[in-house]
């Protein structure tokens, strides 16, 4: 029978950890503050796509005037349960003021789209 280990499960949240920053750090300063207080929030939530290029952008299907082409969304994986109170936690935020002012934010199915 297959057990993770501690090492094992520490190795698997470095890798989740790095891949998130080197995402967050293409973002625009406001959306990555926002992205970092969310991520800091919501611990199983990860970045899955920030700053797309043109042909990336063309490639996953996004649309033509994405907010991911000037660093302003960002796509989050994560449980079900975690993605949907997140969303409503977004969608007051213009309440709130809790992760700024998203002008976007969409369930996606298996994620969900945010930008600023
Ligand atoms: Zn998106």
């Amino acid at each position: 029978m297959l057990k993770a280990g501690r090492a094992q499960l520490r190795a698997v949240a470095h890798a989740v950890v790095t891949r998130n920053e080197s995402l967050i750090l293409t973002l625009e300063p406001h959306a990555e503050l926002h992205t970092r207080r969310l991520l800091a929030g919501h611990r199983d939530i990860r970045v899955t796509s920030a700053r797309r290029t043109p042909e990336l952008n063309r490639a996953v299907g996004g649309v033509a005037r994405s907010k991911h082409l000037e660093g302003r969304a960002v796509d989050l994986a994560g449980p079900g349960g975690s993605l949907r109170h997140l969303a409503r936690q977004l969608r007051a935020s213009r309440f709130t003021h809790l992760y700024g002012h998203p002008t976007e934010v969409i369930d996606e199915g298996d994620h969900l789209h945010v930008a600023w």
